[in-house]
């Protein structure tokens, strides 16, 4: 049997999971959109596609502990119904799934949070009302209630939140419970909270009933629990009727990457694995694990009981089962971006995938076989194009799939050269491979002609972008590059560098040019250094004393933009924070508000604050965005034959792979 491990089955006592495989939590964004029969599709895929054990976005168990008003929850009765639409599909497709209660405290966006302590956190808005004693009751007995509605609604378990900084987690660290009565002070009271809650749920449900912790291993923030803390913690909650304990890494307002792409795949586990052998109960372990094999080596090599992936489902809700028949390779990679998923949470957006754009769309996104197969040319086998290649192959068209160079991939193969980027190789990879399975012609080194595609029903343009010409006096000169020199050509670069342009490419051009060496993201030991990450067995909370350590920049980088404020505003939501510590740490100075005079031998000369100045550089890269290649489209307008253009061709603002794919896909659906 191929993974083992992963696939044994787990004996719970009152019921045995088939596999080792958790669906951790994800908010879908569709439950406050009151369209429960699409919830229920998607995680009856998901159950059908092998997920052992299925674990809900969180569910508030009441309006104040929501994450914003009118979040998700189960806390009326008459809730109950939508979720039993959920359990009772995903018993159908032969799967389990518990409900996270998920109690937010001060991270909830609304007036009414609250909280241990009157204390605000830095990435909420509102500072909390800090409960009395009758008030802790309340909210332990409103999440006991939570998870009684939950078994009337049919879930096999409830997940109980206690990491990631929400509620729970506030009472555990002394820097956010100041409380002086029994709820805070020494361990014993701060840990009461979770304890009692625990209790309270085991009594009011019996034995029969899985009650999974999330317990927050390393708190990554000032003033977090020690591992001896951690460790008492999993005790208690072993004792007071935890069934399983999951693992949560760092609050919401950590300075350290938890799940980002940049983080070393499985670059967590070594904490689940300090706990193991400590307590009776099944311990999952969590964040940055992609593949069977990542889950295989960890559950093999004793760092858990149970690997949790919660995004791997979101881009494969088949993932156990390919895994299972020998169709790994099948497996569409998540590549930890959060463009599609944990982006559009923070937008109000319904979370899906990059990489499949089905996710929270199974009721209206099928690609289901045509009953008039036509002839159909792709041009352009970048993601937009690909997409739409291997959605129209698998409906029954016959696809010929032309592409200028000597290998598929299009931007993603820059993306890939990133240092921090790993992940795209395998997403390359994976649609190589998809390519290969598919019955897809495809001719490479092959520009294709208005004549060669004369005799195709349909052709879809996705020729991608050409970068953009600023026209800034002086770029002629040889040592001005554009960022497709560099990423796709390689060409030399100098020690002083100005990268003029200050969007997504060019921050991966500056990533790109102050490292040498080992990624970190390969290599846990320097990614720890890099980011501060010390054992919380030797620092409480895991962070390090004297902080971060990166490696000194290999390049001396000044990245600059004409926009006024910040670069990086609108890179994404739950990365681009990330993207700018990177670079600060590596000593590229971030300018905006710059306005580009001319390029001289010394570098680049713009003007600011009244005066002109010039900005010293061996080499000028320019990431000034994207202009749509069109001239096929163009020329195929005349003949009269059915164009559809995609992608970047199509709009090149702002355009990103999430994009391309979600057009590819749709259009190809379509057909
Ligand atoms: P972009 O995000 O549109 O950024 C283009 C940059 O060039 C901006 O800094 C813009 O800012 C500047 N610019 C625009 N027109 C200019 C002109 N005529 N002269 C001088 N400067 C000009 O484009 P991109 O960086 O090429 O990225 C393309 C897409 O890929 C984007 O959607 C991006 O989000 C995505 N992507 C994302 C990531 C990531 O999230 N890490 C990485 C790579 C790519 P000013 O006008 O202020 O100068
Ligand atoms: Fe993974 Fe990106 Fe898809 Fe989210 S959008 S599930 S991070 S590939």
């Amino acid at each position: 049997m191929p993974y083992p491990h992963m696939l044994a089955p787990l004996d719970l006592g009152h019921v045995t999971l088939p596999n080792r495989v958790l669906m951790g939590s994800m908010h879908t964004g569709l439950e406050e959109r009151g369209d429960w029969g699409r919830v229920a599709t998607y995680y009856a895929e998901r159950a059908a596609g092998g997920a052992g054990l299925i674990v809900t976005g969180g569910m508030a168990p009441n309006p104040e502990g929501g994450v914003f008003p009118g979040a998700a929850g189960l806390y009326v009765d008459a809730d109950i119904a939508n979720h039993r639409q959920v359990t009772e599909a995903v018993h159908a497709a032969g799967g389990r799934i518990a409900m996270q209660i998920l109690h937010a405290g001060r991270y909830a966006y609304g007036p009414d949070c609250v909280a241990p302590s009157a204390l605000k956190s830095p990435i909420a808005p509102f500072t909390p009302r800090a409960l009395d004693e009758e008030g802790i009751e309340k909210q332990i007995a409103d999440m006991v209630t939570a998870a009684e509605r939950a078994r009337a609604a049919g879930y096999d378990g409830v997940e109980i939140m206690g990491s990631e900084g929400y509620f729970i987690n506030q009472f555990l660290c002394a820097a956010t419970n100041h409380r002086t009565d029994r709820w805070g002070g020494h361990y014993a009271n701060r840990m009461r909270l979770p304890v009692e809650i625990m209790r309270r749920t085991r009594a009011a449900l019996g034995r029969d009933f899985l009650i999974i912790y999330r317990i927050s291993l390393i708190d990554l923030v000032p003033g977090g629990q020690s591992f001896d803390e951690v460790t008492r913690l999993a005790h208690a909650m072993e004792e007071a009727g935890a069934s399983i304990l999951n693992t949560g890494i760092g609050w919401h307002e950590a300075r350290v990457p938890t799940i980002a792409t940049s983080v070393p795949r499985a670059g967590w586990a070594w904490v689940t694995r300090k706990l193991m052998g400590k307590v009776g109960v099944p311990l999952i372990t969590s964040n940055r694990i992609n593949t069977p094999e990542v889950a295989e080596e960890l559950l093999a090599g004793g760092a858990a009981d149970m690997v949790s992936m919660a995004r791997p489902f979101l881009a494969d809700p088949e993932f156990v089962a390919k895994a299972a028949s020998g169709r790994a390779a099948e497996i569409a990679p998540c590549i930890a971006c959060n463009q599609a998923c944990l982006d559009h949470t923070f937008q109000g957006k319904i979370s899906s995938c990059l990489v499949n754009p089905r996710a929270g769309f199974e009721t209206e996104l099928n690609y289901l076989p045509t009953d008039a197969p036509r002839k159909i040319a792709v041009v352009g086998a970048g993601p937009a194009g690909l997409m739409a290649a291997l959605v129209a192959d698998r409906r029954g068209h016959d696809v010929t799939l032309f592409e200028a160079d000597s290998r598929i991939g299009g931007q993603l193969n820059m993306a890939r050269v990133i240092p921090g980027k790993e992940e795209f190789h395998g997403l390359v990879g994976w649609f190589e491979g998809e390519v290969a399975r598919s019955n897809i012609a495809v001719q490479l080194d092959t520009r294709a002609t208005p004549e060669a595609l004369g005799r195709f029903d349909a052709v879809i343009i996705a020729t991608g972008v050409a970068p953009r010409d600023p026209q800034i006096p002086g770029q002629d000169a040889p040592h001005v590059l554009r960022y497709t020199d560099v990423l796709r050509g390689g060409a030399p670069v100098g020690a002083r560098v100005v990268v003029v342009g200050a969007g997504g490419i060019g921050f991966d051009v500056s990533e790109y040019l102050v490292h040498d060496g080992d990624s970190a993201t390969e290599d846990l030991a320097l990614w720890q250094r890099e980011w501060g990450v010390a054992d919380p067995d030797q620092a409480p909370g895991g962070l390090a004393e004297g902080g971060p350590r990166p490696a000194p920049p290999a390049r001396a980088v000044t990245l600059v933009q004409r926009s006024r404020g910040k670069p990086g505003k609108k890179l994404g939501k739950t990365t681009g924070w990330i993207h700018r510590a990177s670079l600060a740490a590596r000593g590229v100075k971030m300018l905006g508000g710059m306005e580009y005079r001319r390029i001289t031998p010394d570098g680049l000369v713009i003007f600011r604050d009244g005066q002109e100045e010039t900005l010293p550089a061996d080499t000028i890269v320019l990431c000034t965005g994207q202009e749509p290649e069109r001239g096929l489209a163009n020329a195929l307008s005349q003949t009269g034959c059915e164009v559809h253009i995609i992608g970047g061709a199509d709009v090149a603002a702002e355009l990103d792979a999430k994009r391309a794919i979600d057009q590819g896909a749709r259009l190809a659906a379509a057909l």
